[in-house]
């Protein structure tokens, strides 16, 4: 059932995205066959979680570019280490939390909008083509068009803004806690949100880039949709393109010099074991990293 024409206009894309998707998410709104079809797909891909026995060791856009030394050891054809065993149950569950949403948005998403889902796109100009260690396709989550301004008008301006980008992410507490008031134009990016959302900003050129943040340990919790500004990733395309470079020499522990200790639970240190699937040869080479 479509979202109801509000009483005033959502102030942004980001409400107007998280109304949606709340008002597609309740049981006496999303449409049955919607709600079948999109089932049927989260459990194909969550049992195709669940046997996964090893990822494709490319440079991709979710993977090896939010730290220049992560793409520098790809590049020179060292493993990163593998992924925890049981990992499964967390990928599969965030599969499903995807594919629901895309079932609520298209339930609940107004006349006057389009929505596009797992869209396959080229890479932009800048990412390294035909390199054997570099992926050259990807794929986004949702783009949300306005296919006639009358009628989207009703709900928010949109009269500059017309095309955004969603990349929704499933978050533990602690992460969706800190998703709601993280400040983006400065945060250490170790799961590289911002370069993922750099290089598909790139190719789909959007007027709004949306970060969807859902919580996978509170399922009745609102979805967070932060705004990330152009410029912000316009920085996190220049630091990957240096990356990319040809020339490119050992570049030391990138991330962890750029933020300190800010960087330490992805980098480990300090007490924090860390999530870098290559911080053991990372650290090994650099003491200090
Ligand atoms: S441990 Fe940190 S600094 Fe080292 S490669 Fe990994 S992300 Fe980069």
């Amino acid at each position: 059932m479509r979202l109801e024409i509000p009483d005033t206009r959502y102030p942004d894309w980001s409400r107007f995205l998280a109304a949606v998707w709340g008002w597609g998410t309740r049981t006496d709104t999303y449409e049955p066959g919607v709600a079948k079809y999109h089932c049927w797909r989260a459990g194909e891909a969550a049992s195709g979680s669940l046997v996964w026995r090893q990822e494709q060791r490319k440079v991709r856009p979710s993977s090896f570019i939010n730290c220049a030394r992560q793409t520098f050891f790809m590049r020179e054809g060292h493993d990163p280490q593998p992924m925890p065993p049981n990992i499964g149950l967390t990928f599969a569950v965030g599969h499903f939390l995807h594919e629901l949403s895309y079932g609520a948005i298209t339930s609940a998403l107004p006349d006057g909008f389009k929505a596009s889902f797992e869209v396959d796109v080229d890479l932009p100009e800048w990412w390294p083509k035909n390199a054997e260690w570099a992926n050259d396709r990807g794929h986004v989550d949702c783009i949300i068009e306005v296919t006639d301004k009358e009628k989207a008008g009703k709900y928010l301006d949109v009269s500059e803004k017309r095309k955004a980008l969603v990349d929704f992410k499933t978050m533990g507490g602690y992460s969706y806690r800190e998703h709601k008031k993280k400040d983006y134009t400065s945060v250490a990016d170790g799961f590289g949100y911002l370069s993922q959302l750099a290089v598909y900003a790139g190719t789909v050129q959007p007027d709004v880039i949306l970060l969807a943040g859902i919580s996978r340990d509170q399922l009745t919790a609102p979805l967070v949709a932060r705004q990330i500004s152009k410029d912000t990733l316009e920085t996190e395309k220049k630091r990957m393109m240096s990356a990319f470079a040809d020339d490119l020499k050992d570049p030391g522990p990138e991330l962890l010099d750029r933020w300190g200790e800010e960087a330490h639970f992805y980098c480990g240190g300090g007490r924090r074991s860390g999530y870098c699937p290559f911080r053991e040869r990372c650290h090994a080479t650099h003491p200090g990293g």
